[in-house]
């Protein structure tokens, strides 16, 4: 029996896949390449174009592919653009969950562990934010999460799939050798701007805003290692089919960095200067974000590796260094 991997050829599934071939499972990816990579889908997965609002595309992969369970990472996720195109956000995210569920609900597939987002906290009411924490979304990326994460619930109750999901904080890294890594157009994440500045492929970094109510007046955000992430995936799936009940994880470090410091902790693995100047403010940002992890350690037995940021840091500078213009090099 194989793994589905929805969006196994973006940032965070190809490492999914990575990780899961790694651990002997047998991979299907399925991807429209919107914003994924050929190039980066691994070569023992076996690769079907298609996108998942399609449910012709899906009952096919069903039908010739024996699914046991879909890790659901076929998602738009930036903030930015999630403001400015709301309904983009709530057709991909929303009814690419329905039509997925009802295709897995057609094919008999019961497991699903699925991506979700610290952003469906919105400005959080305490630090560190636990999963039981108020959810008030302030941007629109993070309500079709918390969305897809209600759905859920109902479904479970008709139809029997269990679902996990699991709360990202900000994912950062990549695989340590540099062979598959972080490349998106417009690239619009912190560190891999960081890095292409370091890269002399950009003047500077603009820090979008100073006056936030955190110790340097810069968002703080908790980043954690893309690997620790799909480990968590596996952990999810392996728990849903010993029968453990749906369930909802956060995923971070539970250490928190401002922009700066992590523009300083680039310079520092980078040993370059990286300009930066101060920029207004971008909107849908909360003041903090940063997670209480325990549950997923206590209930799923995670245990990330990576503990500090300059390692994380590390790992995209390498795969920064190895390939500058991303996966246009590997083609
Ligand atoms: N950020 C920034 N300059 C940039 C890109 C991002 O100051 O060029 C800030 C952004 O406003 C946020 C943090 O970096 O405070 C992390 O943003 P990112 O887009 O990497 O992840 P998100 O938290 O939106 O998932």
């Amino acid at each position: 029996m194989a793994v589905l991997v929805a969006g196994g050829a973006g940032y965070i599934g190809s490492h999914m896949v990575d990780r899961l071939i790694e651990k002997g499972y047998d991979v299907v990816v399925a991807d429209n390449l919107s914003t994924g990579h050929r190039a980066a889908v691994h070569p023992q997965a076996r690769f079907y174009e298609g996108d998942t609002r399609d449910a012709q595309f899906l009952d096919d992969l069903f039908a010739k592919e024996d699914i046991e369970a879909v890790i659901h990472m076929d998602a738009f996720s930036l903030v930015p653009e999630s403001m400015k195109k709301p309904l983009k956000y709530f057709d991909n995210n929303v009814i690419g969950m329905i039509v997925l569920l009802e295709a897995m609900q057609r094919a008999g597939v019961k497991y699903v562990v699925f991506s979700s987002t610290a952003a469906t906290y919105g400005n959080p009411e305490r630090i560190p934010i636990h999963e039981a924490d108020r959810k008030e979304p302030i941007n629109s990326y993070g309500e079709s999460k918390l969305m897809m994460e209600h759905i859920m619930k109902w479904v479970e109750q008709a139809d029997g799939i269990h679902s996990v999901a699991l709360r990202y904080f900000n994912a950062a890294g990549a695989k340590a050798d540099g062979s598959i890594g972080e490349d998106h157009h417009p690239e619009t994440h912190l560190i891999p701007i960081v890095l292409k500045v370091a890269a002399g492929q950009q003047d500077r970094l603009k820090i979008f805003g100073d006056d936030y109510d955190t110790t340097d007046g810069t968002n703080v955000r908790d980043y954690i290692h893309i690997l620790d992430l799909a480990d968590a995936h596996i952990l999810a799936m392996e728990y849903l089919k010993q029968g453990h009940p749906s369930d909802v994880f956060n995923l971070g470090s539970s250490t928190g960095f401002s922009n700066r410091e992590i523009l300083e902790a680039a310079r520092k693995v980078t040993g370059k200067e990286i300009p930066a100047e101060v920029a207004p403010r971008r909107g849908g940002d909360p003041d903090t974000l940063v997670a209480d992890s325990s549950k997923a350690r206590e209930v799923l037995g995670w245990n990330p590796q990576y503990d500090n940021i300059e390692d994380i840091i590390k790992t995209a500078w390498t795969w920064k260094q190895k390939h500058p213009n991303g996966y246009a090099d590997r083609s």
